[in-house]
């Protein structure tokens, strides 16, 4: 059962009060929670992340795309990060006839993942 516990901001420090289980959990709740800037760069990422896992993760079957490796998700997942911290401007992947990019913009990130499907053929005269 949760209870009422101090979490600690692991980035600055700061406590609050949080409903949680373990100290780790509190403080991982204090930190997601708060307003300095490690605080936000986390919850960019946790974003990112929940966003990748619709994308090319877990919940991608409920979206209609297909999942990749844990693998492969974990190397995406870092290069997002990167992307998140602002040390990459923008990463493009091709994963299986599809492209996910994700980008830095003025309002913050972008992520999308891609798909064109072309159907033809010729008819001869
Ligand atoms: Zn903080």
């Amino acid at each position: 059962m949760p209870k009422e516990m101090i979490g600690v901001c692991k980035y600055c420090g700061q406590t609050r009060a949080v409903m949680a289980q373990t100290q780790e959990e509190a403080d991982e709740m204090a930190s997601l929670d708060c307003s300095c800037p490690g605080g936000e760069a986390k919850r960019r990422r946790e974003e990112l992340k929940d966003r990748l896992s619709e994308l090319i993760g877990e919940l991608a079957p409920e979206f209609g795309w297909d999942p990749v490796t844990p693998e492969v998700f974990k190397a995406v997942a870092a290069i997002a990060d990167s992307v998140a911290d602002g040390k990459i401007g923008s990463a493009t992947f091709s994963i299986d006839g599809t492209s996910l990019k994700i980008k830095r913009n003025a309002k913050g990130i972008a992520i999308e993942r891609s798909k064109t499907i072309r159907q033809g053929g010729s008819i001869e005269k």
